[in-house]
C-alpha cells in the first residue's frame, strides 16, 4: 500500500507537503478511495443517513461570483416559501420517513429571529432534527435558532485561500466566515463546513490547507462540492471542477476525521449520473435527498444541471433508497449525530470534544 495513505489510515493526520503529494498523484486515487471506505465501514458501519432538504428561498442579498442566486442575477425568478409550505413539506418528509430536515436558502433579510424561531419551534414538534443552511448570522442569532430546536449548521468555508475567497465573494470577510464557524461551536451545534472544489484560481495547495483546516475545526459534517459553472453568473466562462478531485478530497477527509458526516453531494451527481453513489463508496455516509415540492425545485438554481428538478419528493425518497441498497448498504432510522446517539457531543471551552 501507498506509504503516505497506510499512515493517514493508522494516524489520521498528514503534513501538508504530504498531502499535496496525495492530491497530486492520479496513480494513487484506487487506493485512496478503497481506504476511505474501509475507514468508514469500520467507523460507522454500512448505515447511510437521508436527510430531506427544504429548500425555502432563494432571495440572497450576497453575491458569490460562483452562484446563481448572487443578488445581481437579474434573470433568475425569485421565490420566497409561506410558513405554511414549509411546514407542509416538512410535515410530508416526515411521512416519507427523513429523521433529519435541513432548512437551506439564501441569505433573505425576511427571515429575521422572529420569524424563524417560532418556525424552527413548529418543525421541531415533528420530532425531527433540525439543520440550518442559512448563512452567516451573528452569534446571539444563531444561539436563539439553536434554543428554538435547531442541532446543526452547515456553513462551507468554500476556500480557506483568504485572497481567492474575498475575490469571489465580493463584500465577504474570510475572517467573519471563520468567525461564524467558531460562533456556531459557541453555540452548541453540530459544526458542518466544506468546500469548493475547482474554483478558478484554487490551488492544490489550498486543497491541502481546506483539508487541515477541517480538521483543526473538528468539523461534525463535511460537504464538498465541485464547483459547476453557471451561465447566469460572471464565472459562466470557467472550467468545471474536476470530479476525481473532489473525490479525492472527500476521501482524504474520511481518512483524516473517521467518525464524521459526509454527504454524498448533489453536485457530484450532476457531474456523473452515478456521483452520489460513486462518492458513497469513497468515504461518504450521508445523502440529502430535495423535499421541496414543485416549480421551486427548478427555481433554487445554484448551478446548472441539477438533478431530479422534476421528480416528486416521494419519488426522490425511493430512487435513493434503492441506489443504496444496490449498494448493500442500509438506510439508517436514527437521527444520525456524529456520535451516533441522540444529540451532539459535549465540548470543553476551547471547542475539544469531551468522552
Ligand atoms: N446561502 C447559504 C446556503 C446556500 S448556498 C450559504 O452560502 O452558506 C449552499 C452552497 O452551494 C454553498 O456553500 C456553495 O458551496 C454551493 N454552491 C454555490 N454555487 C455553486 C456552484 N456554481 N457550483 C457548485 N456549488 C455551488
Ligand atoms: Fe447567497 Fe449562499 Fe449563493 Fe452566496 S452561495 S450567493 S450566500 S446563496
Amino acid at each position: 500500500m501507498n506509504k503516505l495513505i497506510e499512515k493517514l489510515k493508522k494516524e489520521h493526520l498528514l503534513t501538508r507537503e504530504e498531502l499535496i503529494e496525495l492530491l497530486k498523484d492520479d496513480s494513487i486515487n484506487e487506493e485512496l478511495y478503497k481506504a476511505a471506505d474501509e475507514v468508514r465501514d469500520k467507523t460507522l458501519g454500512n448505515e447511510v443517513h437521508l436527510r430531506g432538504l427544504i429548500e425555502f428561498t432563494n432571495i440572497c442579498k450576497r453575491n458569490c461570483m460562483y452562484c446563481g442566486l448572487r443578488r445581481d442575477n437579474k434573470i433568475i425568478k425569485r421565490y420566497r416559501l409561506t410558513e405554511e409550505e414549509i411546514l407542509d413539506f416538512a410535515e410530508k418528509a416526515v411521512s416519507y420517513g427523513y429523521r433529519t430536515l435541513v432548512l437551506q436558502g439564501g441569505e433573505d433579510p425576511y427571515f429575521t429571529v422572529e420569524r424563524l424561531v417560532p418556525l424552527i419551534k413548529k418543525i421541531k414538534a415533528l420530532g425531527v432534527a433540525i439543520t440550518l443552511s442559512i448563512g452567516e448570522r451573528s452569534l446571539e442569532e444563531y444561539k436563539a435558532f439553536k434554543e428554538a430546536g435547531a442541532d446543526r449548521f452547515l456553513l462551507r468555508i468554500e476556500t480557506t485561500d483568504k485572497e481567492l475567497y474575498e475575490k469571489l465573494d465580493p463584500g465577504m470577510s474570510h475572517e467573519n466566515r471563520k468567525q461564524c464557524l467558531r460562533d456556531l461551536r459557541t453555540a452548541g451545534y453540530e459544526v458542518g463546513s466544506g468546500a469548493l472544489v475547482g474554483l478558478p484560481g484554487q490551488t492544490i495547495e489550498s486543497l491541502a490547507d481546506d483539508l487541515l483546516y477541517f480538521k483543526e475545526l473538528d468539523a461534525d459534517m463535511l460537504g464538498i462540492g465541485p464547483f459547476i459553472p453557471n451561465e447566469e453568473t460572471p464565472l459562466k466562462d470557467c472550467k468545471t471542477g474536476d470530479f476525481h478531485l473532489a473525490l479525492k478530497m472527500m476521501a482524504l477527509i474520511r481518512l483524516l476525521l473517521p467518525d464524521i458526516n459526509i454527504p454524498a453531494t448533489t453536485a457530484m451527481e450532476t457531474l456523473d449520473k452515478n456521483g452520489r453513489t460513486i462518492a458513497l463508496q469513497c468515504g461518504a455516509n450521508v445523502v440529502m435527498p430535495n423535499v421541496t415540492e414543485g416549480e421551486y425545485r427548478a427555481l433554487y438554481k445554484l448551478y446548472p444541471g441539477k438533478i431530479c428538478i422534476g421528480d416528486t419528493p416521494a419519488h426522490c425518497r425511493g430512487c435513493v433508497t434503492g441506489k443504496i441498497r444496490a449498494i448493500n448498504r442500509v438506510v439508517s432510522d436514527g437521527y444520525g449525530f456524529r456520535d451516533n446517539g441522540s444529540g451532539p457531543k459535549k465540548r470543553d471551552e476551547n471547542g475539544k470534544r469531551v468522552e
